[in-house]
């Protein structure tokens, strides 16, 4: 068996994390070294390595990751709007191979990102 990713511990309660909405389907966790005032990462409990796992039949629950995002994104009282970002593979920086979407808000972000 696949050894578990770092959210998969969390999601299993084999480590700790801030969990800020869990769901049948994904949980919302504080990210443990924030890049905004709000920062918090979106996870399927399905273990998805990347983006370039994904299938068709997934194509739901990414939705689902975005709508349970604009109902944190309102939570977390982030007016002024926020950030989205799947990160995928090395040159995107992404560390962790199970996916997650991240949020950010609470400040004004530049564009392009680095
Ligand atoms: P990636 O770079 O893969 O898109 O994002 C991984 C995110 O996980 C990073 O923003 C990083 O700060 C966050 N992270 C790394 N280790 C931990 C941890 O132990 N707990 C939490 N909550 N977030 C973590």
């Amino acid at each position: 068996m696949a050894e578990k990713t770092l959210f998969q511990k969390i999601m299993d309660g084999e480590l700790d994390g801030d969990i800020v909405y869990e769901d049948e389907q994904c949980v919302v966790l504080r990210d443990i070294n924030p890049q905004a005032p709000t920062h918090v990462l979106v996870v399927p409990r399905k273990p998805i390595p990347s983006l370039n796992d994904l299938t068709e039949e997934d194509e739901a629950l990414v939705g689902h990751l975005f709508v349970v995002a604009k109902k944190i994104a309102a939570a977390e009282g982030l007016d002024g709007g926020y950030r989205t970002v799947f990160n995928c593979g090395p040159d995107a920086n992404q560390t962790v191979p199970h996916i997650h979407l991240h949020v950010l808000g609470g400040r004004r972000m530049g564009w392009p990102p680095g």
